[in-house]
């Protein structure tokens, strides 16, 4: 049978663009390797995207292994040498089927040796050679020590001999990045110290340390950071770069002082192309569209708004990863970069020298651009500079603090952007949130009463719409070993996305109420947040109560 060209798969799945693919035939003219590591190569896609294709190509479903954690019965069927040399790695055990993740489908022999060891039918999933390779190595080892014990014993050991201490940090980090957690952090209290893991916007406790290893721990994590370890009683910023098991991370540090000694506060940056990706942060299938529809344009304001945490560069980086940098220049500033595009000159902020980014739009505007991304308005300069490059001919990105898509409006002119040049600068606003997903291990169908779910805020409107005998369907996780137990397993994005038309650029200019201008809004279909976290809920992507605990 013929098998559909990877490039194309790519193009259907939107990963890639037609003019992609021609440049990376024209390079495959000079280089002796598969299409698919040519894309690699140029970071045009992600090995999870390559997977996703390949999966397409052959039939089989592609699996995010970092959602999954593969029982100890599913490990000891294959051993950890032959799941190496395969690629391969059991997941679960269903009856007399094994659910599998393989790197190659198409490799038969591998298929056949684990049907003749486990003596049991292999259930083929699709998963790239990094991530399965990264999980057998994690999840073996769950096997011989797990990594909690080996924690606990680099702790006995460090009191004794201080020359396990780096060993015990990165250990701490390990255990955070296979846990999934954005933030570690090292609180001293009284009688301890306690290390807590921030997964999926949520802390968690995790490990105790004795007191008098609090400061030497302080001290090993500044060393690699850059920072002075001499200085106590003064916060600190500083970063180092990580690898754990192939797959790289930016670390950003920060320390304050507490009465009970220095806290620090460790950002795990993972630099990973396949997160930048609007469907699956989970846009839904009209804001995607209207989206396009934007980016599409020659000139205008893009503002990604929403709190710290909300994912706002993320969807920026996939708004950007959506524009043909083969037809268009595009210059960035950010503060800091956290992923580096191919054939995009991304520029960082280094206030010391001089060089913010109001400087940097300045001098883009001589760079012949035609796209502008601006890491973040925060002031009248930057906000200034940013619009007026919206309105003389340039796409502009931004993000922005407002809490929702309207409220952005009289921000803007509160930093002196005037009414007429808001109306015709920006093209649209997204406000967004990140709310944790539903586990699919252990999320259960629960039908709940319409009138708590009123209750919750949510519109009567909408609820009705979903209701039957008084009941609406939604889905809740019971919790399992899988998702710690909390029922939720990774994040998705919540949004609304505010299109500046000509009728809402009147009302801006005529200074109408925020409420009178999200009004009109919705009767041209917008969607608030609120509405599309319940679009959510009845899809059984999450839960009422957790859109109500992040959006209010
Ligand atoms: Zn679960």
């Amino acid at each position: 049978m013929q098998r559909k060209p990877i490039g194309q798969l790519l193009k259907e799945l939107g990963f890639i663009t037609e003019e992609q693919i021609q440049v990376a035939l024209e390079v495959q003219k000079y280089v002796k390797k598969s299409i698919g590591e040519i894309f690699l190569e140029l970071s045009f896609v992600s090995p999870q995207e390559l997977a996703q294709a390949i999966a397409r190509q052959s039939g089989k479903e592609f699996i995010d292994l970092s959602l999954y954690t593969p029982s100890l019965k599913a490990l000891q069927l294959i051993d950890k040498h032959t799941a190496l040399q395969l690629e391969v790695l059991p997941i679960e055990e269903k009856g007399n089927r094994l659910m599998v993740a393989v790197s190659d489908p198409y490799n038969l022999n591998a298929i056949d040796v684990i049907q003749r060891k486990t003596l049991l039918e292999p259930e083929i999933y699709v998963s790239d050679r990094e991530s399965i390779l990264r999980s057998i190595e994690i999840h073996y080892e769950r096997l011989l020590k797990p990594i909690e014990v080996q924690i606990d014993e680099l702790i006995k050991a460090v009191q004794t001999n201080e020359a396990n201490l780096p060993r015990l940090v990165d250990l701490l980090i390990n255990s955070a990045v296979i846990e999934r957690a954005t933030d570690v952090h090292i609180s001293p209290e009284i009688v301890a110290s306690h290390v807590f893991y921030r997964i999926d916007g949520v802390m968690h406790h995790y490990y105790v340390i004795p007191k008098q290893l609090h400061q030497l721990i302080v001290s090993r994590i500044k060393i690699i950071s850059n920072m002075d370890i001499s200085e106590q009683r003064l916060p600190q910023d500083g970063g180092f770069s990580y690898t754990f098991l192939g797959e790289n991370y930016d670390v950003r540090v920060s320390t304050v002082p507490t009465a009970h000694g220095e806290n620090v506060v460790m950002r795990l940056l993972p630099k990973n192309l396949s997160l930048f990706n609007l469907k699956s942060l989970g846009f839904e299938e009209d804001t995607l569209q209207e989206f396009e529809e934007v980016i599409s344009k020659p000139y205008g304001m893009i503002l990604v708004t929403g709190p710290t945490g909300s994912g706002k560069t993320t969807t920026l980086y996939a708004v950007l990863r959506k524009i043909n940098f083969f037809r268009k220049n595009i210059l960035t500033v950010e503060d800091p970069i956290e992923y580096k595009f191919p054939f995009i000159k991304q520029t960082q902020v280094n206030t010391k020298a001089g060089y913010d980014f109001a400087t940097a739009i300045r001098h883009f505007l001589r760079q012949d651009p035609d796209v502008i991304l601006v890491g973040e308005v925060r002031d009248e300069e930057t906000a200034e500079m940013a619009v007026r490059a919206a309105i003389t001919g340039h796409l502009v990105l931004s993000t922005l603090h407002t809490n929702d898509a309207v409220s952005t409006i009289p921000r803007l002119i509160d930093l002196k952007v005037k009414e007429y040049m808001v109306a015709s600068g920006v093209l649209a606003i997204s406000a967004q949130r990140l709310i944790r997903r539903n586990c699919p291990f252990c999320s259960k169908e629960v039908f709940v009463d319409a009138q708590e779910l009123i209750g919750l805020g949510f519109s009567e409107e909408l609820v009705q719409e979903h209701t039957q005998e008084g009941k609406v369907r939604v889905m809740r996780g019971e919790g399992c070993e899988n998702c710690r137990n909390t029922g939720y397993k990774g994040r998705l994005a919540v949004a609304e996305l505010l299109k500046v038309d000509e009728d809402i650029g009147d009302m801006i200019i005529k200074d109408s109420s925020p409420l009178a201008i999200l009004q009109k809004a919705k009767e041209k279909g917008m969607r608030t947040l609120k509405e599309d976290g319940f679009l959510k809920v009845v899809k059984g992507l999450t839960t009422p109560e957790e859109v109500k605990r992040v959006i209010g």
